[in-house]
């Protein structure tokens, strides 16, 4: 590959777990990826080390700490961030986590750049108004979460009229077995310890109440075009098949591997070429075999209650994902128990003003509606 064949990469939330393996992702194939941008929340010393490794062209901290020393050349800021998600480049990569992606992502897709997105909360909240953006633009959404990535590589080739079903799987989390009765009791160390997969806080918290697999359903829905009567979710206890797609002449197209994020995130950077090496290999032979179970909707309603919300389309999504990130703050804070969280959800949900077809306003403001109403709720003052 030449000089000029090399991508270039943006990289945004370039200090989290998404994107320190991004970083490692790039540094091992320097012939095919050129890191020119970096953004990070408020992590200077991360972001400095980072520009350091790779001599980025420009950076930016969305939130420095108060005196914070900043890299050379840092600016500061939103506007900043997505100036930088807006530069020259080949491919940005969103790995913010949360609702905060948002802007920096609308803002790549309308300067036409191809987005390799880590974070399903922007598909969640802006779902149509993301789809309608990068459709005028001409931009294109490109999966790095493991199972879209898996649903991804199944759908290449195939014309989803014949798609039946896509079936995202699930590990189940830490509480797949662990008695109903004492779900009132989980702390907050129990719930980040996932079997299969080191992820950052918020997605490890949300996989143990499934409600990110709830959001995945909407962001299948919205990446994919596919009917939320056509996605299911089963519980895959080992994490091995990442997702699977049910064809309408029964066959079944799954994809397998180790759990291993850089394999989805170079896949993604790389706009679907394969590179050698980049996971460990699976083997099959000796392994115990696959098993896949029903979502108890009892043991986890969150994936239910997602659904419907995704159902009822407009901000409902919205609502529900900034109630749930004050809600996983909080139980994280030791301000809420565990089982009180998905009842919040719902209530934010069902109090929401309907809002459809919804603008980027009518988002930020569901969006700042729900993040009030759950926090309103926790500290028991009174809801507005
Ligand atoms: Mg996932």
């Amino acid at each position: 590959m030449t000089e000029a064949e090399r991508r270039r990469v943006v990289l945004l939330g370039a200090t989290g777990s998404i994107g320190r393996q991004a970083c490692d992702v790039i540094s091992r194939y320097p012939g095919r990826f050129q890191l020119v941008g970096a953004v990070a929340r408020s992590d200077a010393a991360g972001l400095d080390a980072v520009v350091r490794r790779f001599g980025v062209e420009r950076c930016a901290l969305v939130a420095p700490a108060r005196g914070a020393e900043l890299p050379d050349g840092c600016a500061a800021g939103l506007d900043a961030a997505c100036e930088i998600a807006a530069m020259d480049s080949d491919v940005v990569c969103v790995a913010i986590t949360g609702a905060a992606a948002l802007r920096p992502t609308l803002a790549a897709l309308d300067a036409g750049r191809r987005v390799a997105t880590a974070t399903k909360e922007v598909l969640v909240m802006a779902g149509e108004l993301v789809r309608a953006r990068a459709e005028a633009a001409g931009s294109r959404i490109t999966p790095i979460d493991s199972e879209h990535s898996a649903l991804w590589q199944c759908l290449r080739g195939e014309d989803t009229a014949s798609v039946l079903r896509l079936v995202l799987t699930a590990s189940g989390g830490p509480f797949r077995t662990r008695p109903l009765d004492t779900f009132s009791s989980i702390t907050p160390e129990e719930a980040l310890n996932h079997p299969t997969w080191r992820m950052g806080r918020k997605v490890t918290m949300d996989s143990a109440t499934m409600m990110n697999k709830g959001l995945e359903v909407i962001e299948a829905h919205f990446l994919f075009d596919v009917a939320y009567s056509q996605i299911e979710v089963a519980i895959h206890p080992t994490s091995t098949v990442h997702s699977y797609v049910e064809f309408c002449d029964g066959a079944i197209v799954a994809q397998l591997g180790v759990p291993d994020m850089r394999v989805p995130i170079a896949l993604a950077l790389a706009d679907g070429e394969r590179l050698p090496g980049v996971g460990p290999p699976l083997e099959l032979r000796g392994t115990a075999p696959l098993e896949f179970h029903e979502v108890d909707p009892q043991r986890f309603p969150a994936v239910g209650l997602a659904r419907r919300a995704g159902e009822t389309g407009g901000v409902a999504p919205c609502v529900l994902n900034a109630a749930n990130e004050i809600a996983v703050e909080t139980f994280l804070a030791g301000g809420c128990r565990y089982d009180e969280i998905v009842p919040l959800l719902a209530d934010a949900v069902a109090a929401a003003p309907a809002v459809q077809a919804p603008s980027l306003d009518d988002v930020l403001a569901a969006d700042t509606w729900a993040r009030a109403f759950a926090t309103a709720r926790f500290t028991g003052s009174a809801v507005s």
